[in-house]
């Protein structure tokens, strides 16, 4: 059985619907999309031996199956730069979290890798009643809060259908480089779309995958956050 499968019915097993972001990214990685490295340290002192393990700049999170938006309970802490900040922010996350939600049942705290900035694109995708497995693609923040630039498509998709979820996209003037923003890496975000309908389409029993954000640079991308719920 693959890494995938095995996440998927451990967490049925424990009679839960959502996975924990080091899951998600496992399964992620799996499928060949590319994530920020990480580890879950139950420690400060083991956050701060995978902090040096894994190189500078940082970023630590909650891991917690009662804390869904992680940063909403304090519970994110980037740009970290070293032992001693990692630390410092291991035990602010843990006070943050207590703080916001007394009962939060805490796995431990996920080291990662810092993605540098770039441009934010969302890649989800959703279960639909009727149409079944659906994949979708924007931008991250306004453009798809506020403007609902965003295209979904029917899986299994193909490459062309890829594209074309980007190229359709008002805004994606931007992803082609427009000022100060460098021009995306088209292809590498075509991959990583054709890999979640390959995913949702092996594993019916996803209801939601979430990569938001993907940060998106001239060369590759990578998933910052992940987040999967099952039927
Ligand atoms: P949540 O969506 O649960 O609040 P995220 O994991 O998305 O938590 O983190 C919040 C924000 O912090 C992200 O939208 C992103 O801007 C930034 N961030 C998170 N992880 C990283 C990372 N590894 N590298 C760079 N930025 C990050
Ligand atoms: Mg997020």
């Amino acid at each position: 059985m693959n890494q995938t499968s095995k996440i998927i019915s451990q967490a049925k097993k424990e009679g839960r619907k959502t996975l924990l972001e080091p899951e998600a990214k496992m399964i992620c990685r799996e499928y060949g999309i590319p994530v920020t490295e990480f580890r879950v340290a139950s420690n400060e002192k083991e956050a701060a031996k995978y902090a040096d393990e894994i190189g500078y700049p940082i970023v630590l999170k909650i891991v917690s199956l009662d804390i869904i938006h992680k940063s909403d309970a304090g519970g994110v802490i980037v740009n970290l730069k070293n032992p001693t900040e990692v630390i410092n922010a291991y035990n602010q996350i843990l006070e943050n979290v207590k703080k916001f939600n007394a009962n939060a049942k805490i796995v431990g705290i996920l080291v990662q890798e810092m993605a540098p900035n770039s441009t934010e694109v969302i890649v989800g995708a959703v279960k639909d009643p009727q149409f079944g497995q659906t994949v979708m693609f924007g931008l991250g923040g306004i453009f798809v809060e506020i403007l609902k630039d965003v295209n979904f498509r029917i899986a299994p998709i193909n490459i062309d259908d890829a594209k074309e979820m980007i190229t359709q996209l008002k805004a994606y003037p931007l992803l082609q480089g427009f000022r100060n923003t460098p021009p995306s890496d088209i292809e590498a975000l075509e991959g990583i779309l054709c890999s979640t309908s390959r995913l949702v389409m092996d594993h019916p029993e996803i209801k939601e995958l979430d990569l938001n954000p993907v940060i998106a640079y001239q060369k590759g991308a990578k998933t910052v956050d992940a987040r999967i719920i099952l039927e």
